[in-house]
C-alpha cells in the first residue's frame, strides 16, 4: 500500500544557482550553497566535489566542466529558468513536487516550532494569525509561517510543475 520510502536527496549547488537553492529549501530539501564557502577560493570546484562526495550530496552546477568532473554525483543544470531547473530535477526523479515549511530558505537550517514570544515579537508576522502555523530559524532569528514563502511561489510549484 505505502510506497517504499526513497532516501531524501541532498544537494550542494554552485554560485550561479541562488534562486534554485531557495526553491529547493522551500521544497524542504537540504541544499548547501557554495556561497557558504570562502569567497574567491581558487580551488572552489575541487572543494565542491569533495563536499559532495563526503556529505553524499548531489552537485548541481551550470558549469559543464565541473559537471564533467563530478561524473555521476553531478548534474548539469541546463536552463536559466528556475521552474525549468526544478522540473529537470523532478524529471530525474530526485525530488517531488511539494512545498514544505521545514528549512530556512536563507541558510538551510531545519526550522522548529516558534514560541509565543517569537511570534508576537516579529513585526512582519500577519496580524490575523488564525489557522497559521509558525516556525523559527535559530540561525537567522527569523519567523516563518505557512504562506510566508509567498503565494506566488506556492502557486508556481503547484501550478507550473509536472510530476
Ligand atoms: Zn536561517
Amino acid at each position: 500500500m505505502s510506497k517504499k520510502p526513497v532516501p531524501e536527496s541532498r544537494f550542494i549547488a554552485d554560485r550561479m544557482l541562488g534562486t534554485l537553492i531557495r526553491y529547493l529549501r522551500f521544497m524542504g530539501y537540504d541544499t548547501m550553497s557554495a556561497n557558504g564557502l570562502a569567497e574567491g577560493n581558487a580551488k572552489e570546484d575541487t572543494l565542491l566535489l569533495m563536499l559532495a562526495a563526503q556529505d553524499n550530496r548531489i552537485l548541481l552546477t551550470r558549469d559543464t566542466e565541473l559537471a564533467g568532473r563530478g561524473k555521476e554525483m553531478a548534474i548539469l543544470i541546463v536552463s536559466e529558468n528556475v521552474m525549468e531547473q526544478v522540473q529537470q530535477l523532478i524529471d530525474r526523479g530526485l525530488i517531488e513536487r511539494r512545498l514544505l515549511m521545514s528549512r530556512c530558505s536563507l541558510c538551510n537550517t531545519v526550522l522548529r516550532g516558534a514560541t509565543q514570544p517569537e511570534i508576537t515579537g516579529a513585526d512582519y508576522a500577519p496580524r490575523d494569525k488564525k489557522g497559521l502555523t509558525f516556525c523559527w530559524c535559530d540561525q537567522c532569528s527569523r519567523l516563518y509561517w505557512n504562506g510566508s514563502h509567498g503565494k506566488h511561489i506556492s502557486d508556481r510549484i503547484e501550478g507550473e510543475l509536472k510530476g
